[in-house]
């Protein structure tokens, strides 16, 4: 899958792209189309987006959780990390990763997984920054 979530002139937006999984059944639905699941947007709050075994995804929903943390008042990395640990507790590891974006553009990525690479773009940078989130070090 690949995700993003951007903030431009206070409007926020999530989108995902995806091939699914290896070996999926024909006719698979996977997360990354299903709101709260795969992606997820409140205006004013913040959004996300996630990788990973779609199964587990639809139903522990990290996207939703992690913006309902926000609106709770939750800083983004904290949020992130909370959502992807919350689904952790209920479906194992290796199997998440979210990228998740406030209403101020603070941005935070966490990962149940060996690595995720992650972009960063932004008026307040001068270049877009790349790199690859490795297991244990959730990034804002
Ligand atoms: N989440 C996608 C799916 O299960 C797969 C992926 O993230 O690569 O369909």
């Amino acid at each position: 899958t690949v995700g993003a979530v951007v903030l431009v002139s206070g409007r926020l937006a999530a989108g995902t792209s995806t091939g699914g999984i290896a070996l999926k059944h024909p006719g698979r639905v996977g997360d990354s189309p299903i709101p709260g699941a795969g992606f997820y947007v409140e205006h004013g709050v913040g959004g996300c987006a996630a990788t990973g075994i779609g199964e587990t995804i639809i139903l522990s929903r990290p996207c939703i959780h992690a913006v309902k943390l926000l609106a709770e008042g939750m800083p983004v990395e904290e949020a992130a990390r909370a959502a992807v640990a919350r689904h952790t507790r209920l479906f194992g590891s290796d199997n998440l990763g979210i990228i998740l974006l406030d209403a101020k553009g603070n941005a935070a990525a966490a990962i149940n997984t060996e690595g995720m690479p992650v972009g960063l773009a932004g008026a307040e940078l001068a270049e877009p920054l790349g790199v690859m989130l490795r297991r244990g070090e959730e990034r804002a």
